[in-house]
């Protein structure tokens, strides 16, 4: 069984590995929709995987880093492509969160890249 979470956040980027005058070169910013899906089964007595305000702390010290900021700026996302944010976001969470299975960013609401680890 799955449980998951939104966050959303607001961060500014640009990719500087894309051909010469594509517009992602360009700084800009998105309004990033984050989902992290955590698995398991649900506890005899609890009824629950995990409780969702633990899922939220867990992610709140990623979260602080992310949101608001220049994500080019941050160790780990100097190409700060969706594909890139989901692996940092999981290899940065899944120690703190081993039922974690899933971690999936929206970078608009028509796209998004969804990562299950390694
Ligand atoms: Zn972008």
């Amino acid at each position: 069984m799955d449980i998951f979470k939104v966050f959303t956040l607001e961060a500014a980027h640009r990719l500087p590995n894309v051909p010469p005058g594509h517009k992602c070169a360009r700084l800009h910013g998105h309004s990033f929709r984050i989902e992290l899906k955590v698995s398991g089964e649900p506890g005899e007595d609890t009824g629950w995987i995990m409780d969702f305000s633990d899922l939220k702390a867990a992610f709140r010290p990623l979260y602080d880093q992310l949101d608001h900021n220049y994500l080019n700026d941050i160790p780990g996302l100097e190409n700060p492509t969706s594909e890139r944010l989901a692996m940092w976001i999981w290899d940065r969470l899944k120690p703190a969160l081993p039922l974690l299975s899933e971690v999936v960013v929206h970078e608009t609401c028509t796209s998004g890249c969804s990562y299950r680890g390694p």
